[in-house]
C-alpha cells in the first residue's frame, strides 16, 4: 500500500515530471534519428506515471476525505497496474532497441508493445483468482526486468550509460525479491491513516529513484549516441561513404594501437582514377559522381572488415591492409580491376573505370611521421604508375 495522503501524488508528479522534462529538453538538441528513441522513452515514462497513479484509485488507499478517488476494485487496479507496467517496459524496450541501430518496422513495434500485454492477458484470469497476488507481481517483475536486461546487454559496448541501466536492473530485481519475501512471511498490518505507512515510504522512494536513474542513464546514452553520430559524420565522405582524410590518420593509428605487431606486414595503396576528367567533360559531373560511387561500392564489397578505405581527395583513394603483404595486396588490386571491368556501361556511367596505384608494405608503423613517410613513398610510386596508367607500381624499400 502507498502513502495515505496527497503527498503520494506529489511523489508521483515530481519524479515523473522531472523525467519527462529532462527528456523533452533533450529533444531540442537532437537530430531526427535521435528523437524516435526519445519519444518512445517519454511514452514509457508517462505510462509509468499512470501505472503509479492507478494505485491511488482503490478505496481505502487514500485518506477518507479523498474517498471519491476509490473507483477501482483491488483486482481491477492490480490488472490495470501490471498491464501499465508491461506497456511501459514495451515502450522503453523499443527506445533501447532503436538506440542499438536496429531497424524497427511497424510489425516490430506492434510485437514489442503488444507481446508483454498479451502474455499478461493470458495470465489475467489466473490473477483474478489469486488472493494475495504478490507472487504474480514478482513473476511479472522478473519477466519485465529480464526483457530490459536482455535488450540493454548489447548496448554496453557502445554506451557507458548502459552499465548504469544494467546495474539498476539487478538492484531492482534484488529489491523486488526482498520485498516479496518479507511481505509473504509477514503481511503488512491494515493501514492506519493516522500514521504514515513506514514500509511503503522507503519502497516508494527507492522505486522512483530507480526510475529516475533509468531515465537519466537513457538520456546519457542518447547524448553519447549523438556525439558518436557527429564524430562519424565529421570523418565520413558524403558522396562515397568512405572515410575522409580527417578520419584517416586517427583511424589508422588507432588500428595500429589495437592490433600492434601481430598484424604486420601492413600494406598501403594510393589509387588515382585514370582519365577521370574525361568522364566529367564528356558526360557531365553527375556521371563523374556516379563513377566515384561505383568505385567506392566495389572497393567496399571486396575489402575485409578491418581494411581501411579513405577518399583522400577528388578521385584519389587510400587503402590500408593490416596483416597483408605486397603479393596479397597486388592480388586485391587485380580483383578490383576485374570487378570494375565487369561493370556494364549504363546511361549514367557510360565509360569503364580504370585506375593507377602505388603500393608499399611496412613492418613498423607506429606514429604519424611513419605514416606520412609511407605515404610519400606510395605517392612517388603512383606518380610512376601514372606515366603509363592502368598499372600498379610497388615501392621496393620504404625508408621510414
Ligand atoms: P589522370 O589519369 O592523369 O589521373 O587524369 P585525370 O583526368 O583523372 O586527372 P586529374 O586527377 O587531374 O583530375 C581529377 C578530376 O576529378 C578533376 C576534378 O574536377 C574531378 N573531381 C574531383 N572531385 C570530384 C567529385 O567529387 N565529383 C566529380 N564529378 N568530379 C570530381
Ligand atoms: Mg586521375
Ligand atoms: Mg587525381
Amino acid at each position: 500500500m502507498l502513502l495515505n495522503d496527497p503527498v503520494t501524488l506529489l511523489f508521483i508528479i515530481i519524479p515523473f515530471g522531472l523525467m519527462t522534462t529532462l527528456m523533452l529538453c533533450l529533444s531540442y538538441v537532437g537530430t531526427s534519428d535521435h528523437r524516435a528513441p526519445l519519444h518512445w522513452w517519454i511514452a514509457g515514462d508517462l505510462v509509468l506515471a499512470v501505472y503509479r497513479a492507478v494505485d491511488l484509485l482503490q478505496p481505502g488507499v487514500v485518506a477518507p476525505e479523498y474517498d471519491w478517488l476509490g473507483i477501482l476494485s483491488p483486482q481491477t487496479a492490480f490488472i490495470a497496474n501490471t498491464a501499465g507496467l508491461l506497456l511501459a517496459i514495451g515502450c522503453h524496450t523499443l527506445a533501447l532497441h532503436q538506440l542499438s541501430d536496429q531497424r524497427c518496422n511497424v510489425q516490430w513495434h506492434a510485437r514489442t508493445l503488444l507481446a508483454p500485454v498479451l502474455i499478461y492477458g493470458i495470465g489475467a484470469s489466473a490473477l483474478l483468482h489469486n488472493e494475495y497476488m504478490l507472487s504474480w507481481f514478482f513473476l511479472f517483475c522478473v519477466i519485465t526486468i529480464g526483457i530490459q536486461f536482455y535488450v540493454t546487454w548489447p548496448l554496453r559496448k557502445r554506451f557507458r550509460g548502459a552499465w548504469a541501466l544494467l546495474t539498476g536492473h539487478v538492484a531492482l530485481l534484488i529489491f523486488h525479491a526482498h520485498s516479496t519475501v518479507i511481505l509473504t512471511l509477514e503481511p503488512p498490518p491494515p493501514l492506519s491513516f493516522d500514521e504514515p505507512d513506514m514500509f511503503s515510504l522507503p519502497a516508494l522512494a527507492m522505486d522512483f529513484m530507480v526510475s529516475f536513474l533509468f531515465t537519466l542513464s537513457f538520456a546519457l546514452m542518447l547524448q553519447e549516441q549523438l556525439r558518436q553520430q557527429v564524430v562519424q559524420l565529421s570523418i565520413t565522405d558524403t558522396l562515397t561513404g568512405a572515410l575522409n582524410r580527417r578520419g584517416a590518420v586517427s583511424t589508422i593509428l588507432q588500428e595500429r594501437r589495437q592490433n600492434g605487431p601481430q598484424r604486420y606486414p601492413l600494406s598501403v595503396a594510393m589509387i588515382d582514377l585514370d582519365n577521370f576528367k574525361r568522364i566529367n567533360d564528356q558526360h557531365g559531373h553527375a556521371a563523374g559522381d556516379t563513377a566515384l560511387q561505383v568505385f567506392a561500392s566495389t572497393v567496399t564489397r571486396l575489402i575485409r572488415k578491418d581494411d581501411i578505405f579513405v577518399r583522400w581527395g577528388g578521385e584519389e583513394f587510400l587503402l590500408v591492409f593490416p596483416g597483408t603483404d605486397i603479393a596479397q595486396a597486388q592480388g586485391f588490386m587485380s580483383r578490383l580491376r576485374e570487378a570494375l571491368n565487369s561493370e556494364q556501361p549504363t546511361p549514367s556511367l557510360p565509360l569503364p573505370i580504370g585506375f593507377s596505384a602505388g603500393l608499399a608494405q611496412t613492418s613498423s608503423m607506429n606514429s604519424r611521421e611513419d605514416f606520412e613517410a609511407l605515404l610519400r613513398s606510395v605517392d612517388k610510386a603512383l606518380y610512376r604508375a601514372k606515366r603509363v596508367r592502368g598499372r600498379v607500381e610497388v615501392v621496393e624499400a620504404v625508408d621510414l
